[in-house]
């Protein structure tokens, strides 16, 4: 059966509106807050534009703080992880979202 995307629909959210910007936050599945992105469709001169900010954490808890300082120390840097987990529903309206903000922020920048 094929899922349809709701209004308001779960698991995104809008954060601002600003005409040739809309700001919204998706969130984790888990309920865990720092698991949550932050998605930004942006009209800019010629084109359209979606950035995905998220908050990586390092693997701490497979080594030791002390293996992450070495590796920092010798390579230069750590590894680190995200991950948004979405229910069917949630991954039907991000797509219909992601859609739907593309085209608005063109439209308006057209309109200017
Ligand atoms: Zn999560």
């Amino acid at each position: 059966m094929a899922l349809k995307p709701e209004k308001p629909a779960t698991g995104i959210l809008i954060k601002n509106t600003w005409g040739d910007a809309k700001r919204y936050q998706v969130v984790c599945d888990c309920g865990q807050g720092d698991h949550d992105h932050d998605v930004w469709v942006e009209a800019n001169e010629c084109d359209v534009g979606v950035e995905i900010y998220v908050t990586a954490k390092s693997n701490f808890w497979s080594r030791t703080r002390w293996h992450h300082v070495w590796q920092l120390l010798t390579q230069g840097y750590v590894r680190c992880e995200t991950v948004v987990s979405m229910n069917r529903q949630q991954a039907v309206n991000y797509a219909t979202i992601l859609k739907q903000a593309v085209e608005d922020v063109e439209k308006f920048r057209k309109a200017r």
